[in-house]
């Protein structure tokens, strides 16, 4: 009997699969309600009515669509209680997802500094970080944005430096088209430079050449890289150089990157031995956690239970936690599918 599947109904709680969540948004987290919250509790005002409203304004057409109603929302975040409250939240709401250990995004270059001191922001959420660690493991990423300038990225690299103990990787996000990864060569040097370990946004609404540039830029991880199944050569590359894909399948369907999940590439491109994981990237926003992105794929494609496997321990060895957690996490999926 196996603690997952019914196999005669061939039914799979996924919110019981131990699994992990690689690529999500720390601020892609904040619920509508939280959002209202702590829109009145700040006295800000916003273009929507109440959060019925903005689940309305949830329908994007485009990355871009997406962004402006991500960044609007991100401006009520004002206190360091709201950073506290927004961290623990997500936390919590993973944790009872089944997600054993997630490495999330945050990006304080969004955050205006003269509302509140970056040393502020940065307690608020180790301290909730702090507070779930017996709950859910957890790792930090700082990222920044594509659509602003290198030196930018540059200094939000710096700003950084004294919580360089408390940061996995850097990575960078938003939108893509035009802001090709091989433009922020400087910023990744950086990075490695200062020892971390670099992720990128490529291949989401970008071209293969754009995740051609990522693996140029020597990077650990590509978020997303979807565009890479039009790239025979280019997959090959991902597969010897095992470089792994953190693909968003849910947010992928609300941004129309695809139009249906059943042409979500990442089936195909699990068989043809690619590392490809499965992940939430702003689940607030685009309805779907990690557990809900799991049912939808396997709904779609229907996954059997050695690539549902796979995926699961994709997710473990995608991950930038040390090689005997890796071990342990391995051994509970297994007994999870197959016990
Ligand atoms: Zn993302």
């Amino acid at each position: 009997m196996t603690l997952l599947s019914i196999k005669s109904t061939q039914h799979y709680d996924f919110v019981k699969l131990p699994k992990t969540d690689l690529h999500v948004h720390l601020e892609g987290t904040l619920e509508p309600e939280m959002l209202f919250k702590f829109a009145a509790r700040n006295h800000i005002s916003l273009p929507w009515k109440n959060p019925k409203c903005l689940y309305e304004a949830c329908k994007f057409r485009d990355l871009s669509g997406f962004l402006a109603v991500y960044y609007k929302g991100c401006e009520v975040l004002v206190t360091e209680q709201d950073f506290y409250d927004l961290t623990h939240a997500y936390l919590q709401r993973a944790s009872a997802d089944g997600v054993v250990h997630t490495e999330f995004f945050f990006n304080p270059q969004i955050f205006r500094k003269e509302k509140l001191p970056l040393h502020a922001i940065m307690r608020a959420v180790f301290s909730a970080v702090h507070d779930m660690q017996e709950r859910i493991s957890c790792l930090y990423m700082g990222t920044v944005m594509r659509t602003r300038p290198v030196e930018e990225a540059l200094q939000a690299l710096d700003e950084l430096t004294p919580w360089y103990h408390q940061i996995a990787a850097f990575g960078m996000g938003g939108a893509e088209n035009g802001n090709p990864p091989s433009r922020f060569r400087p910023y990744f040097d950086a990075c490695r430079e200062r020892g971390f370990r670099i992720c990128v946004h490529a291949g989401e609404e970008g071209p293969a050449a754009y995740v051609h540039e990522a693996v140029e830029l020597n990077v650990d991880r590509i978020d997303h890289g979807n565009a890479a199944i039009h790239d025979p050569d280019l997959m090959q590359t991902l597969v010897e150089k095992r470089i792994p894909l953190t693909m968003c399948p849910i947010s992928n369907l609300r941004l129309n990157v695809v139009k249906n999940l059943s042409e979500h590439p990442l089936k195909q491109m699990l068989s043809r031995g690619l590392c490809v994981t499965i992940n939430s990237d702003d689940p607030a926003y685009f309805l779907g956690y990690a557990s809900d992105n799991w049912a939808a794929v396997h709904q779609a494609l229907n996954l059997t239970t050695n690539e549902i496997f796979q995926l699961a321990i994709n997710g473990i060895d995608a991950s930038f936690l040390p090689k005997e957690q890796k071990e342990k996490w391995r051994n509970q999926i297994k007994t999870a599918l197959y016990s």
